[in-house]
């Protein structure tokens, strides 16, 4: 899975860190908890450098943070 080292970072430090598929650290994420009680949500994390994306679909979240995808990311 090409965004683990990422999904790792931001679990860890709150921060995407770089892309290891194109090498850039413009990266971004987004994370929406859908239920309080159990802190599950979903999310998309991206690179602002090659317009890739991951969809997150469920995902114990710590800090949710709420940001706009950009629209020219391909998921
Ligand atoms: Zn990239």
């Amino acid at each position: 899975m090409k965004w683990l080292t990422n999904l790792e970072n931001i679990a860890k430090l709150n921060m995407a860190g770089k892309y290891p598929i194109c090498g850039s650290s413009n990266t971004d994420y987004t994370l929406i908890i859908d239920e309080k009680e159990t802190s599950m949500g979903h999310g998309a994390i991206w690179c602002n450098n090659c317009n890739n994306g991951f969809y997150i679909l469920r995902i114990k979240i710590d800090n949710a943070i709420k940001k706009v995808i950009p629209k020219n990311i391909e998921f």
